[in-house]
């Protein structure tokens, strides 16, 4: 069972082969299995997903079950799950229930998905490898020495692994690409503003997105469909119809204009990388596409934009969590400004308070123009590459990340170096435009991911671009040996 995609086991739920119930449990035990090695979840919530599945069958058996009704999800812990622990990663909410649910968790929750837990990610979703979760990192299921990437690397591994056919997760700077790239497995960043930010937690509210990681964009497509649209309670959420994502799936590629973003080829990426990248582009040239070089030449400035208006925002956003409402509280403050410095000195990490300070700083009255001021001009003209890029080519198609999967501990020490991973996925965040990574061969025995890009709402035609190249190879489906079994030991 656990080698079948969401499309794959939708149509065997309504063939009875099995129940939702049957699904749940197989799931459920590959969880428990798997956790040990991957710890890819901070909570696992057995007995709700169990009373779902009921639901569920008993929905399949009165004939009103729905296209999602009883296919099992993991949610990324960022999405608020009324009465289950939602901690983002961070000892500041190692105590927090939501009160409600993410709009995300209740639509999905609505069309009769059922959670099997919520992920573990990169504390705040501020990370590239899953180092910096409270909750330790998450192992890589292709090699349990290496990270998934991040911040969405519980998504990723247990997608990878086949422990949840689908999950959650959310985007700030490549959060759901990255992860899936070095995870192998189909990871979407819609449009900034196609699914809600309400009850997600905010790291940098006008670069964050939800999305998802799956085992196929045909699996993608069918979840986004349900979990897109507009949201009166989030501002930024656009009023845009939300298209059958299904029906595009299969349109022929022929005189698809494809660009490739020269500022990605070349320096920092690995040779065997672009080789499989070149690889994939000959498939999209035998299906009809043409190839285009593209210059963007102001994205090369995007890891240092990004880290500039990213802190800034986080360094806003996280000033809510001071203790006093809720969250992490100290004991036995002195008063006031030692409950504040205590609670947030011991409830946020390292790379949470790097990011603060940061943020502060680029906000400050003597360096606000010179660096928050100046990273949103250079916003602007990365922005304009993009548009301008769409007017020559329907897709952009690159690398995802300039190499494979690297040690846990590796780069820990070394932001720099940890921040440039996401220099191919940046660029999409900051000009609010949909990305897709998708698996496109091994380097080393590791994954790599090839990225899509599309203009802004064009969720349909990217899956479409990526659902032809999954028809035509097999990389998707290839499954990390220590858990191909069935039964895991
Ligand atoms: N790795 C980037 C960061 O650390 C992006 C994170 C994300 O997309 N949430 O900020």
């Amino acid at each position: 069972m656990h080698t079948y995609t969401l499309s794959e086991l939708a149509k065997k739920l309504r063939a009875k082969e099995f129940s939702v119930t049957e699904l749940t449990q197989a799931l459920l035990g590959r969880v428990a299995a798997a956790q040990p090695k991957l710890n890819a979840f901070v909570t696992v919530t057995a007995e709700q997903a169990l009373a779902q599945a009921k639901a569920a069958d008993a929905a399949i058996a009165g004939g009103q079950a729905g296209p999602l009704t009883g296919l099992p999800l993991a949610h990324k812990d960022i999405f608020c799950t009324a009465g289950v622990k939602t901690s983002c990663g961070s000892r500041m909410l190692d105590n927090f229930v939501s009160p409600y649910d993410a709009t995300v968790v209740e639509k999905l929750g609505a069309a009769g998905m059922v959670m099997l837990g919520k992920t573990n990610m990169d504390e705040f979703a501020m990370g590239s490898s899953n180092e910096t979760s409270f909750y330790g990192p998450v192992k890589n299921p292709w090699d349990l020495g290496l990270v998934p990437g991040g911040s969405s690397g519980g998504s990723a591994a247990a997608v990878a692994a086949r422990i949840a056919p689908i999950a959650t997760a959310t985007d700030t700077g490549g959060s759901i690409r990255q992860p899936a790239s070095l995870c192998g497995v189909t990871g979407l960043k819609p449009t900034y503003g196609r699914v809600s930010r309400f009850g997600m937690i905010a790291f940098a509210s006008s670069l964050d997105q939800g999305g998802l990681i799956g085992l196929s964009a045909e699996d993608c497509a069918l979840v986004l469909g349900a979990m897109a649209g507009f949201d009166p309670r989030d501002s930024t959420s656009v009023d845009v119809p939300v298209p059958n994502y299904m029906a595009e799936l299969d349109k022929p590629l022929a005189g698809l204009k494809v660009g490739l973003i020269s500022e990605f080829f070349g320096g920092g990426l690995n040779a065997d990388v672009e080789k499989l990248i070149r690889d994939a582009l000959k498939v999209y040239e035998k299906l009809g596409a043409k190839l285009v070089d593209v210059k963007l030449p102001a994205l090369p400035l995007s890891v240092p934009t990004y880290y500039v208006v990213a802190p800034a925002e986080c360094s806003s956003n996280l000033a809510r969590f001071d203790g006093v409402r809720y969250g992490h509280r100290c004991r036995d403050p002195k008063d006031l400004m030692d409950l504040y410095k205590r609670s947030r000195g011991e409830g946020f990490g390292a790379e949470v308070k790097r990011r603060i300070m940061t943020g502060t700083y680029v906000l400050s009255a003597g360096y606000y123009d010179a660096y928050y001021l100046k990273a949103q001009r250079v916003r602007q003209l990365i922005n304009a590459d993009f548009r301008r890029a769409f007017e020559q080519v329907d897709v952009l198609i690159g690398p995802t990340a300039p190499d494979v999967a690297f040690a846990i501990g590796a780069k820990a020490d070394d932001p720099i170096q940890m921040y440039l991973n996401d220099i191919y996925t940046i660029g999409a965040n900051l000009a609010g435009v949909p990305g897709i990574s998708v698996p496109c061969g091994f380097v080393r025995g590791l994954p790599v991911g090839m990225q899509i890009c599309g203009p802004h709402f064009g969720e349909s035609r990217l899956l479409n671009v990526a659902h032809a190249y999954q028809k035509e190879t097999d990389w998707h489906t290839k499954i990390p040996a220590a858990f191909a079994a069935e039964k895991l030991s």
